[in-house]
């Protein structure tokens, strides 16, 4: 009897830990690669996201549940083992699951990091922006596209923030769910048609609402948008840090504030996740206003609509403060 109740209190100790393990076989690293994960599942089955809440994914670390989630997956979504730094050593204990980059898989238009001047340097900040191993990462895929960045050391890793990107990325989830599940793939096909028109639709309205701000100065925080700057016919002419959550000396806060004051810049942009003390510093006794941009979907719950209502919502946020 002893045994039995034993048995009983171990089994139901286990079975929703074994549960959510069994629910959750894709994962995604980052809200907005999340959210087209999820919208390209549909109603096939729920994505596990790790980088949760308002958390950045620069210097962030994995709980033992994350770790867990991910071990038990049959398929991990990342933007780039150089982005997602946090994720290298899970990925070394976990030889079952198929890690799909993004960036490796796909045919992303690559950007080269902005430095010198008003970019703060990258130095030895290589916090998933700086990529030197970019080279052979690409390589042995094999894809043309990246070997045309093959020679450049250091490729911004902000890809998702460009819809055309979105697309691409699209196109190598629905891939890689449609190989590791395929009495699925029509499903993942439907969906992803529908994004992409979606992504189309939202690529043509951004462009609108920001063209008239072309020649406009603005700062941001740390350089995570020339894709959406590429885009859209934008020109950020500096970022105050190059790691959110690094603060920059004195000196580079002086520069800022010149920069401010000679280009003319009408806002620099904050980040919710972090503390607006910077950016007020930074704008102190200029005309320069204080606007915010989300590069990750900090306030937005994840899910299928994520990624529009972020896109949406820079550009809106953006307008909203360049047009005051
Ligand atoms: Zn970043």
């Amino acid at each position: 009897m002893k045994k039995l109740l034993l048995l009983v209190t171990a089994f139901l100790f286990l079975t929703p830990l074994a549960h959510a393990a069994e629910d959750t076989k894709v994962v995604a690293t980052i809200k907005p690669l999340h959210s087209l994960v999820q919208a390209v599942m549909g109603d096939t089955g729920t994505a596990g996201l790790l980088v949760d809440g308002n958390a950045s994914p620069h210097g962030f670390a994995l709980k033992p549940s994350q770790i867990r989630m991910t071990q038990n997956a049959d398929i991990l979504f990342l933007i780039d083992l150089h982005f997602e730094q946090f994720m290298e050593n899970v990925l070394a204990s976990a030889p079952s699951v198929a890690a799909v980059s993004v960036v490796d898989e796909g045919n992303l238009t690559l950007l080269e990091l902005r430095e010198g001047g008003a970019w703060e340097d990258h130095g030895d900040h290589d916090h998933g922006h700086g990529d030197k191993d970019h080279k052979e990462h690409s390589d042995h895929k094999g894809h043309s596209d990246h070997s045309d960045h093959a020679d450049h050391d250091e490729v911004d890793l902000h890809v998702w923030l460009n819809t055309a990107n979105a697309r691409d990325m699209v196109q190598t989830i629905t891939k890689a769910l449609g190989s590791q599940y395929p009495e699925n793939r029509s499903v993942y096909k439907a969906n992803a048609r529908a994004l992409i028109i979606k992504l189309e639709a939202l690529e043509t309205e951004n462009q609108q609402k920001l063209s008239p701000y072309k020649d406009k100065a603005f700062i941001v925080l740390h350089d995570a948008y020339p894709y959406f700057e590429a885009e859209n016919g934008l020109t950020a002419v500096g970022s105050i840090t190059i790691e959110p959550d690094d603060p920059p000396s004195i000196n580079r806060l002086k520069e800022i504030r010149q920069k401010i004051t000679e280009t003319n810049t009408v806002c620099v942009f904050r980040e919710p996740q972090f503390d607006d003390r910077l950016v007020q510093t930074a704008i102190e006794g200029s005309d320069a206003r204080q606007g915010t941009l989300d590069p990750i979907g900090a306030n937005f719950e994840p899910g299928p609509d994520l990624y529009l209502k972020l896109m949406t919502s820079l550009a809106d946020n953006f307008v909203d403060c360049m047009s005051q």
